[in-house]
């Protein structure tokens, strides 16, 4: 069964989310799986399964090579009602799989923070959600999955079959070759609420005390002002959530029906309207502990609501910066980190705080590592915003850290390598006629055609 398309249909240019940087590629639109090797042959530059667009960087990007969209390769393949295991073509998006799955009584084992995803982009960046603590990364739940290579090789992955290919290709940035197909082990549920919490805390320790308390909570993820300084430094919203365990109707989410409408002016977003934002954000919870029941939804997608919501930060586009630090530097790092973006001037309101836990990613360049996850947006204010991108980069390094490929545009060839200190062994497993912007920035490497 292939699904309709819930988003605009693919029109060049291909833009990941950052809408930075930008290029003209070819784009080879993908409907079935033994056509890739058509789709790419000759492509003088290089070739690279791409999925949604949802990185924000380049590591879904080939300046002048060949992109090839798999969005239309999305068949359900197989689903079994008692165990929850799915079988999808790599094509399909995460909010497809939900459309089917919840009226069915099942959920994603992980989700990212948009549903607008697809499983080949889920496994080829090993994404992580909310619940990484108790359930690890997304290849934590992929049983098996096809490769194929761009000979027309097919290869059958998994941890006893292939589990090389299998722990290249999970976090391998689409180089190792094509997903055709992955299995996906689903979590049953019986309601699509949400027992939800609402906790205000001020400053990193306060945070940590909360994660300590709720421990056994399956969600747990929170809102951090990266602006204010003084009294007001690094407070925030600790929001945790488990599925309801009251049954309820399990119908499907309509279809989003608001859209950000055009290319917002470059000043829009600026320190001062981004700090009354935060204020508003953080006063928004009158009570310092609220509770409720949520629909999933806006607890899981609460940017999915408005579709292209990047268009406010301009035609420039914006710039993610992600880490991970280690437990052992992972407090003093992330309030170095925090003091460092205050004393920019650059603001950001999304600015999210998650801790990783101690479940090992399979994937060989996952990113996830146990300590502190930060994550913040910033607008593109050419001066600032590269420098600092480069500054926060090396403290990242200092504390022992790691950025986020899939949210990166800015790092560089030799914080890479430091990051992922694997990357040779890797590269090893790299098909020789695919590569992206963010391999041939990082490494140097290009296509071996
Ligand atoms: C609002 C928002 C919130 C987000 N929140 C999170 C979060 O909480 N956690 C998190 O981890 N990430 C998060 N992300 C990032 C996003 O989940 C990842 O970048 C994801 O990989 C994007 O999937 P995609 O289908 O858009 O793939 P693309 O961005 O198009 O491609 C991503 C990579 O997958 C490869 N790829 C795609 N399809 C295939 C295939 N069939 N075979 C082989 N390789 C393939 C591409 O080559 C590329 O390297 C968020 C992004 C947004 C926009």
């Amino acid at each position: 069964m292939p699904f309709e398309q819930q988003t605009t249909p693919i029109k060049p240019p291909f833009e990941s989310w950052g809408r930075y940087p930008a290029y003209d590629a070819t784009l080879k639109p993908l409907h079935w799986q033994g056509d890739f090797p058509a789709a790419i042959a000759g492509a003088i530059s290089g070739a690279l399964p791409v999925g949604m667009g949802r990185s924000y960087g380049d590591v879904c990007l080939l300046k002048e090579g060949t992109l090839v969209p798999t969005i239309g390769m999305n068949r359900l393949l197989d689903f079994n009602a008692e165990t929850g295991l799915l079988t999808a073509e790599a094509g399909i998006t995460l909010a497809q799989i939900l459309d089917f799955a919840v009226p069915r009584g099942y959920f994603l084992p992980v989700t990212p923070g948009t549903k607008y995803v697809t499983l080949g982009g889920a496994i080829a960046n090993d994404v992580h959600g909310k619940n990484h603590d108790v359930t690890g990364s997304f290849g934590n739940h992929v049983p098996c999955f096809e490769l194929m290579r761009s000979d027309g090789t097919r290869m059958l992955c998994s941890q006893r079959e292939n589990p090389d290919w299998f722990a290249a290709t999970i976090g391998g940035m689409g180089l190792t070759g094509l997903i055709t197909w992955a299995q996906l082990r689903l979590q049953p549920i019986v309601s699509r609420m949400i027992d939800y919490q609402g906790i205000q805390f001020h400053g990193i320790d306060e945070f940590l005390d909360l994660k300590k308390q709720y421990e056994n909570v399956a969600y747990t993820v929170s809102w951090v002002d990266c602006v204010s300084t003084g009294k007001n430094f690094a407070r925030g919203i600790f929001m945790l959530g488990d599925h309801s365990k009251v049954p309820s109707e399990l119908k499907t989410t309509p279809k989003p029906k608001l859209v950000f409408p055009f290319n917002a002016p470059g000043f829009a977003l600026n320190r001062a309207s981004v700090s009354l934002f935060n204020t508003l954000f953080f006063h928004k919870q009158m009570k310092s502990h609220v509770k409720m029941l949520q629909d999933y939804e806006p607890f899981f997608y609460p940017l999915d609501k408005v579709l292209h919501w990047n268009r406010m930060y301009g035609k420039r586009g914006l710039l993610q910066f992600q880490y991970a630090i280690p437990w052992e530097h992972a407090k003093e790092g992330t309030e170095a980190i925090l003091k460092e973006i205050a004393k920019s001037g650059l603001a950001s309101f999304l600015a999210v705080l998650k801790t990783f836990g101690d479940i090992p990613s399979l994937g060989m360049m996952s990113f996830p590592q146990a300590g502190i996850m930060f994550a913040l947006d910033f607008p593109i204010k050419p001066n600032v915003s590269f420098p600092l991108m480069q500054r926060l980069g090396d403290m990242t390094l200092e504390f022992g850290g790691r950025l986020y490929p899939a949210k990166d545009a800015c790092m560089t060839a030799s914080q890479f390598q430091a990051f992922y200190p694997k990357w040779q062994q890797f590269s090893k497993y790299k098909d020789p006629a695919l590569t992206s912007s963010f391999w041939e920035r990082v490494t140097g490497e290009g296509t071996a055609q």
